[in-house]
This record gives C-alpha cells, sequence and structure tokens, in this order.
C-alpha cells in the first residue's frame, strides 16, 4: 500500500513523529502512542480473530486491545474446554475454515504425539476433510491468535490482550466511546468499538431441578444423574448434549468389524434419552462436495442483487422462482422426482424432506451415513444438496430486504431446508446416536406443530406434552441452540440508553413495521440511529443479534466474514480524507437528527 505523502507532510506538521517501516502486509505510518487510533475489541472469539487479521494490515498504527471475558482469549465460546466437552465435535473441516496463518492441518501436524493422542487424534488420519473435537479447534484458535499478535506487533501495532475482563457498558462520550469493565477499574476511551460478543447463554442453566435451559456449559451436563432425560432438538447442539450424557454413563468402542458400539457403565441402566423436535428428524450426515465452491449458473449473487433493486413486494417468490430454476438444471431428476415445478416457497420444504418424513429416523439416518461414505469414497457430489448448499447465502442476502409476511413465510419452513443442508454433521456424530440407539438408550419422538414444555407441578425436569400426549422428563435439557437476541437484550446500557441502538424493523404490506428481534445494522456491522443512519466508529458483528434477518451467520466462515467487513471498514474510516470528515460534519450541524445520535453518524 502506497503512503501518501501528503499525508505525511501534514503529519510531519503537526510535529509527529513520521516514520516508514515496511511491515509484514504494508508499509505503515508509525505514530506517537498517544495519537496512535485506539480500538476496542469486545470478546476474542472467531469473529475478533478475524477482526485482528484484518485490522494488522493497516497502514496506520494503531493501538489495539482486545477484552475477553473468559480465562482463555482467542477461542470463542463453542471452542473453549470447560463450556465444551472433549467429545464434542465441529462439523467444519480444515478445508472450510477461511485462510489464518496457519491451516488447521497444518497445525496438527505440528502437534506432539502426547497431544494428538490425547485429543483422541491418530496422526496418520489427519486430513483437510476431517473433523475434529471442538475444544481442539479452539487450541488452534488460540495458536493463530498469538501468531497475529506477533505479525501485528511486527508490523508496529500496539496489541493488547485482557483476560478474564468483562466488559460492562460502552458509553459514547463525543465522537469516542469509554469502556467500563467489570470490576472498577478507571474507564478507557477508544476511537473505534467492536462488539463481538458472540453467542449468548446463560452462566448457569438448570433454572428449576432437572431443567436446564441450555446444554452448555457442559460441565453442567455432567452433574445430571441418570433416568428418563428428554432434549428438545435434534440438530447439532442437541447431538452435543447427547454424546454429553453419554461419555457420562458409558463409552464408545469401535469393535473389529468397523461398528461403533455403546456400554453403558455400572449398574444403573436407567438411563434413557428423547430426542424430540417438530419433524422428529436427524439431521443428514455430511456429503461430499467440491470445496470453494462453485458459482451457481441462474441463482447468482448479481441477479438476486438486481432482483433485491426492484423492491420487497413478491421478492421471496421471485427469489425462490431463481432458486427452483437452478435446483431443476442441477439435478433434473430430481427436480421430477420431487416435482419441483408444482412447488412454491410454502411447500418446498415438505417435498425436500419427503421420504425421509416417512422413514423411522435411525433406519434413515443409517441409510443416507452409508451413502455419504459411499460418496466421500468415490468423491462423488449429489448435486441437489450442492446446489441447495450453494444457493444459502445468497438466499440469505434478500431475507433482510423481505416484507415481515414474506419473513414469516420463510421462516414457517424454507429457511429449514438450507439450515439441514449445510448444518450436516460429522459422520461420527450420527454413528454414535445409531449405537446408543441400538443399546437401547436412545429414542427420538416427533412433537409435531405444536407443543408444550412445563415445570409446574414437578420437583423436578419438565412435563412435554404434544397433540400425541404427554411425556414427564426427570431431566429436560432445551437443546434448539443459540436464540435470536433484541436490542433490549444488550448488556451495553449507555448505548442504548443514548439512542444508538435499535431494534430491527421490517415494513409489512401496508407500510407499518414490524418488530422482528435482532439489532438494525447496516451492510458493516454498524448499528442504525432510528433504522436508518448508521452510528460511525461503532460495530456490532455480533451473531445473536444478527440471527434475525442473516439467519444463516452462524458458522466460522459467517465469523470470518463479518470480522473482515468490521476491520476493512475501520481501515477505510481512517484512510478517509479529513476533507469528508469535515464536510460530513457540517452537514450534520444542519441535519435535526437528536443530539445524542447525532453527534456519532
Ligand atoms: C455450541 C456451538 C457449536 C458450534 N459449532 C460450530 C461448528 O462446528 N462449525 C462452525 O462453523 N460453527 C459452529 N458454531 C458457530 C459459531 O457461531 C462460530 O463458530 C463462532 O463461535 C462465532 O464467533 P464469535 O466470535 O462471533 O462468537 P463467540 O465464539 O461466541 O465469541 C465471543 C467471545 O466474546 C466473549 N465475550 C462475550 N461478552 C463479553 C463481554 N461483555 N466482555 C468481554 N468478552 C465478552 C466471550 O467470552 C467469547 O469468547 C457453533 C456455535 C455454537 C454455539
Amino acid at each position: 500500500m502506497a503512503i501518501n505523502a501528503k499525508k505525511i507532510r501534514r503529519v510531519r506538521q503537526e510535529r509527529d513523529r513520521v516514520d516508514i517501516v515496511i511491515g509484514h502486509a504494508a508499509r505503515v505510518v508509525l505514530q506517537e502512542p498517544r495519537m496512535r487510533k485506539r480500538v476496542a475489541i469486545v470478546g476474542s472469539g472467531p469473529t475478533a480473530l478475524f477482526a485482528l487479521q484484518t485490522l494488522i494490515t493497516c497502514s496506520q498504527s494503531l493501538n489495539i486491545v482486545i477484552f475477553e471475558s473468559a480465562e482463555v482469549a482467542g477461542k470463542g465460546t463453542p471452542y473453549q474446554r470447560g463450556i465444551n466437552a472433549p467429545t464434542m465435535l465441529s462439523n467444519i473441516p480444515s478445508i472450510e475454515i477461511p485462510s489464518l496463518p496457519t491451516t488447521l492441518v497444518e497445525w496438527l501436524s505440528s502437534q506432539s504425539n502426547g497431544y494428538l493422542t490425547e485429543a483422541g487424534i491418530p496422526r496418520e488420519e489427519i486430513s483437510d476433510r476431517a473433523f475434529y473435537p471442538r475444544v481442539v479447534i479452539g487450541d488452534y484458535f488460540r495458536a493463530q491468535f498469538d501468531e497475529l499478535i506477533v505479525r501485528g506487533t511486527a508490523a508496529r501495532h500496539a496489541i493488547e490482550v485482557r483476560e478474564n475482563c468483562t466488559v460492562s457498558d460502552v458509553i459514547p462520550v463525543g465522537p469516542a466511546f469509554d469502556i467500563e469493565i467489570e470490576g472498577g477499574a478507571p474507564r478507557e476511551s477508544f476511537d473505534y468499538v467492536i462488539v463481538a460478543t458472540g453467542h449468548s447463554f446463560a452462566q448457569h442453566p438448570e433454572t428449576s431441578p432437572g431443567y436446564f435451559d441450555a446444554p452448555w456449559p457442559a460441565t453442567a451436563l455432567e452433574t445430571i444423574s441418570s433416568g428418563k432425560i428428554g432434549i428438545l432438538g435434534t440438530s447439532l447442539s442437541a447431538i452435543d448434549a447427547v454424546v454429553t450424557l453419554a461419555a457420562s454413563f458409558g463409552r464408545f468402542n469401535r469393535k473389529g468389524d468397523g461398528n461403533l458400539v455403546y456400554t453403558g457403565q455400572g449398574t444403573d441402566n436407567r438411563l434413557h434419552i428423547t430426542m424430540m423436535s417438530r419433524k422428529g428428524l436427524l439431521p443428514e450426515a455430511d456429503f461430499y462436495f467440491p470445496i470453494p465452491y462453485e458459482q451457481p449458473k441462474i441463482c447468482t449473487a448479481a441477479v438476486v442483487e438486481e432482483r433485491i433493486i426492484l423492491g420487497s413486494s413478491g421478492l421471496l417468490d421471485d427469489v425462490f422462482d431463481l432458486f427452483k430454476a437452478e435446483l431443476a438444471m442441477a439435478d433434473p431428476d430430481y427436480a421430477e422426482r420431487i416435482k419441483l415445478d408444482e412447488l412454491t416457497a410454502d411447500t418446498f420444504a415438505a417435498a425436500y424432506y419427503g421420504v425421509r418424513d416417512r422413514r423411522e429416523p435411525f433406519e434413515w439416518a443409517a441409510t443416507n451415513l452409508t451413502e455419504a461414505k459411499r460418496n466421500y469414497a468415490s468423491k462423488h457430489t449429489v448435486a441437489w444438496r450442492y446446489a441447495i448448499l450453494i444457493t444459502h447465502e445468497i438466499i440469505e442476502s434478500a431475507v433482510s430486504y423481505f416484507t415481515a409476511d414474506d419473513l414469516a413465510r420463510f421462516n414457517r419452513s424454507f429457511k429449514g431446508v438450507f439450515a439441514d443442508d449445510y448444518a450436516t454433521v460429522p459422520h461420527l456424530s450420527i454413528e454414535r446416536l445409531l449405537a446408543l440407539h441400538r443399546a437401547g438408550y436412545l429414542e427420538i419422538v416427533a412433537l409435531g406443530d405444536r407443543a408444550d414444555v412445563s415445570a409446574e407441578g414437578l420437583d423436578r425436569g419438565a412435563r412435554v406434552t404434544c397433540e400425541f400426549g404427554a411425556m414427564v422428563f426427570d431431566t429436560f435439557i432445551d437443546a434448539t441452540g443459540q436464540k435470536v437476541l433484541s436490542a433490549d437484550d444488550l448488556p451495553f446500557a449507555a448505548l442504548k440508553d443514548a439512542g444508538l441502538i435499535s431494534p430491527a424493523l421490517t415494513v409489512t404490506p401496508r407500510g407499518g413495521r414490524l418488530r422482528t428481534g435482532g439489532i438494525s445494522v447496516d451492510d458493516q456491522c454498524r448499528p442504525l440511529v432510528a433504522g436508518v443512519r448508521p452510528v460511525r466508529r461503532l460495530y456490532t458483528p455480533a451473531v445473536s443479534y444478527l440471527l434475525h434477518k442473516r439467519p444463516f451467520v452462524q458458522g466460522i466462515t459467517s465469523a470470518a466474514e463479518l470480522g473482515e467487513t468490521v476491520a476493512s471498514s475501520i481501515i477505510a474510516d481512517l484512510a478517509r480524507p479529513l476533507r469528508s470528515r469535515k464536510a460530513r460534519r457540517s452537514r450534520q450541524k444542519q441535519d435535526p437528527a437528536p443530539a445524542a445520535a447525532k453527534e456519532f453518524t
């Protein structure tokens, strides 16, 4: 990146020491520490990691402070030891993790035999398509975090990491922000703040005896005694809970014939786990597909973008037509089998689940696993599955433009198809569920469209009532995953009091506005004041608050995209010529926006 000569002269005139060095990624303008722009990153999970990787390419030297409430920074919620059990698997292989200093495979290969043995990873089985325990991914992220700090420091940025340090508020002060931390340390001022607080779960999930609001931290599940255990959910989080419980009460062993078996330990055989969901279906096994993604031919990002520009009315149906055309072209046999040309955005899901819906879930899971393994061995891609996969983020780009009615239609069933297709699970996870079922410890129940969960009148656990009857559990675990949080849930009161955080709204067909959860942000993740004007220098790439309009934002690839987006936005803001900032300020003077909000936009 070239250095702007005029800018250097100007900085010299300001009598700052100016130096130019060749850093890792760019030439860097060195400034006295007091002149450096200060960037606070709240949270140090994958979003922060990828933000840091981009921030250190900034040509101005920065003062970056990373606040992390956990004991160990650089890992993130799903990858921390303690919160997660070593048996919990990630569903992202090395090849899909966006670029970091070292790939996961390279990093694993450089680990000691002792580390690999403890993690249960045979050295000869390290591969870019394999799945590893989430705590191992956490160790990998931490190593990348350390390396980025080394690189950032070499590029003359000052980077400070504060572990065990929970940010309790972000307070707007003039054009900057004060960070307040728990424990009463003096506030510190920052020019830019990235709120990368990610997932949000209660520290103590057991809200009444035997009733768990969430399956995290895993250590909480380890206290459960055997008996009848009900788990709401059948996808990734629910599988996590099942596997954690299974590890507490027995062992999985691979037999000579390759089959996995589960054996309960001790004399207490009362353990019985029931997984429950609306359809009572298990997720499918991870399927083979080319990486990086191939580009769709019809339902392309550009075509969907052009359609978005034409307005919200009829958008869901038009996007569905593009999706349908893509699917039909990719896999004509599948299209004919499910009678695709007769389907709409409202009826597609029923056809998609079709056969699977009518089969016994474990029988289906076994068949699907065999097929997935065969396809992996022959590197065969099922075309319709891949077409859905490569269009999911393109479809997502239209979601925030849907009318309230279309959003409700999308959420009712069409959304679930994409989640089902991309959130496939490691083969080992399916094998574990099958082994538990064969041993008589696990069943799945379809609840239908209406179910009620209540702990009323019970000493412990919960009663689940659905149209097919009622079940009482000694222990109940809600494992339906991260809930969509709204502006009211944001723990930073001063931002809300200053009117900088607004609830996300969706336009109704009559022009009204409906709250749909989440907070309103622009495409750079800056909160929108009154849903319209972005707050400068504040970024909120926190997944729990974005899910309402970005339903597929949950994976590591999304965290990378969010982190890179906000960091690039900061770099672009720093590079803005002074003139444009002045012009903006003079425009603001004439603007009748509320005083507090105006100062930050
Ligand atoms: C159980 C689970 C399993 C998952 N498995 C996968 C998977 O296998 N593959 C995949 O691709 N994606 C997976 N995901 C998706 C996951 O969203 C991303 O992988 C990623 O964790 C998002 O990163 P993040 O940094 O935004 O949030 P987080 O990972 O949640 O990180 C946020 C960090 O901020 C810290 N923090 C929060 N509040 C404060 C505060 N006030 N002050 C200081 N620090 C704070 C937290 O301690 C945490 O370390 C999973 C998600 C969950 C919940």
